[in-house]
């Protein structure tokens, strides 16, 4: 079955509530106006029962048949009183109305002052019988009213009720339906609109209602997202196109390689020397893709880090022993300032290591020979902070707001030319973040550079 529209959802729950209400009220005001009428009929019952009463204790001294033609002439006078009869205590009649006789309305079956219903043919009848005892005997008086016009009353309202009701329902819920419609139909243009939107054109945006409400809130709330996805979508496409760009730069150098040493026959050394150039091309090519799949398993959050307390200072001290190689071979001096003792933080050793390695390694490549790279770690304020110092070339102030974007190289020429492909400060920066810390750079063009790193340390 296909899922109904909000707006029709809306209407029925609508209809449904005024409906319940309608019956409610319905069934209240009818049961209260029966009640009302119940009230009225018994209180003028009392009054008329009050009103013989008081004619018997004037007139009854006079004898019983005084008392008849009186109440004859009483009931004359008013239509009400067409409805009263007095018996004695032994049931003999003393006045009988018209009316009390035509329907025969029997005695009450016990003494006593009460009040009750009857249905006399079709008549229905209120009746109030009660005792008074005068000059030593006891009188049985009843007065009765008619409610045939009470009940015509009560019928008509009911029918009024049942009528009105699905009219009303009816004129309710059409307006209802009008209104759900017109408040849900910039949903739709909401809908439409979004159905438009693709990865061909990610850059539209939704039409943003000046509405000030939830409408407004959830276009802006889409284009919001929109901006987000087609921000992300554009890094991505900015990746796959650099990274196939610096893929094929080493691919074609290999293919010419390759091709021109098989072009004719040739010495061995010649051979050598190609196969060599190529095996260097394919480390390089190797370390790149190598660097390239980590980001891609970092962006997809697939790529897990092994948590466990690390001492910071033994694996600096680890990658201050590469640090010393490399520098040695470009005679740069490599100093260490490691206190002893154990700096522990939760991290993925293999991963912190990789990260020192990147900045020592990027320290030494651009500093010149004769320069200085130093290695330091401390810990201030719940937080260790390691830093990799050198006096190499500096980056320009332009440069450093980008110097962590993939594929970003400040002076590309060089960078290459020292076997850079720009993914390390990225990789650098994804994994000092994934370890809750940051990274940061002073730098000065010609006097050189500080990377620091902070990381929480471990609270155990
Ligand atoms: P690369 O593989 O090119 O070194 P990185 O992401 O590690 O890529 O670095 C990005 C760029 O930042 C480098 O190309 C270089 O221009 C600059 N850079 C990084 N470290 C230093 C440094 N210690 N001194 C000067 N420039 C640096």
């Amino acid at each position: 079955m296909r899922p109904l529209p909000i707006r029709v959802k809306l209407t029925a729950w609508y209809v449904g509530v005024l409906a319940a209400t309608f019956a409610l009220f319905g069934a209240v005001a009818f049961f209260a106006m029966r009640k009302s009428i119940e009230t009225t009929v018994d209180e003028s019952l009392r009054d008329r029962a009050a009103g013989v009463e008081e004619l018997m204790e004037r007139v009854l001294p006079d004898g019983p048949e005084r008392l008849g033609e009186e109440l004859g002439e009483h009931s004359e006078l008013r239509e009400e009183g067409n409805l009263s009869q007095v018996s004695d205590q032994e049931g003999h009649w003393i006045y009988r109305s018209r009316l009390m006789k035509r329907y025969d309305v029997p005695l009450p079956e016990t003494a006593g002052s009460k009040l009750y219903s009857l249905e006399l043919g079709s008549l229905p009848l209120r009746v109030l019988a009660t005792d008074v005892r005068l000059t030593g005997r006891t009188y049985r008086v009843q007065v009765a009213a008619s409610l045939d016009n009470f009940n015509d009353a009560l019928d008509h309202f009911k029918w009024v009720l049942l009528l009105l009701s699905p009219v009303l329902l009816l004129l309710a819920s059409a307006v209802g339906y009008w209104i759900s419609r017109r408040a849900l139909t910039p949903v739709d243009e909401i809908t439409r609109a979004a159905r438009t939107i693709s990865s061909k054109n990610l850059s539209s945006r939704l039409a943003v209602p000046q509405s000030r409400d939830e409408l407004q809130h959830l276009s802006e709330t889409l284009n919001g997202m929109l901006e987000r996805l087609e921000a992300a979508f554009q890094r991505i496409t900015q990746f796959t196109a650099d990274a196939s760009h610096e893929l094929r730069t080493p691919v074609a150098l290999m293919r010419t390689t390759a091709e021109l040493s098989l072009r004719k026959p040739r010495p061995e050394a010649e051979y050598r020397e190609a196969l060599t150039q190529i095996l260097r091309e394919l480390e390089t090519t190797s370390a790149l893709i190598e660097k390239l799949m980590l980001l891609a398993r970092a962006d997809s959050g697939v790529e897990a880090l092994q948590f466990a307390a690390v001492d910071l200072a033994e694996n600096l001290r680890q990658a201050c022993r590469q640090g010393h190689t490399l520098a040695q071979g470009k005679q740069i001096s490599f100093q260490e300032q490691i206190a002893n003792g154990s700096v522990v933080v939760e991290g993925d050793a293999h991963a912190l290591q990789r990260l020192f390695l990147i900045l020592i390694d990027n320290a030494v490549k651009y500093t010149p020979p004769e320069g200085r790279v130093t290695a330091s770690l401390t810990d201030t304020n719940g937080f260790a902070v390691a830093e990799i110092r050198d006096t190499g070339i500096g980056i320009a102030a332009a440069d450093l707001p980008h110097i962590f974007e993939r594929f970003y190289r400040a002076d590309k020429a060089r960078s290459r030319e020292m076997g850079g492909v720009g993914l390390g400060l990225s990789i650098a920066r994804w994994m000092a973040e994934a370890h809750g810390g940051a990274i940061e750079i002073d730098s000065t063009p010609g006097q050189g550079s500080v990377f620091r790193i902070r990381l929480p340390l471990s609270r155990a």
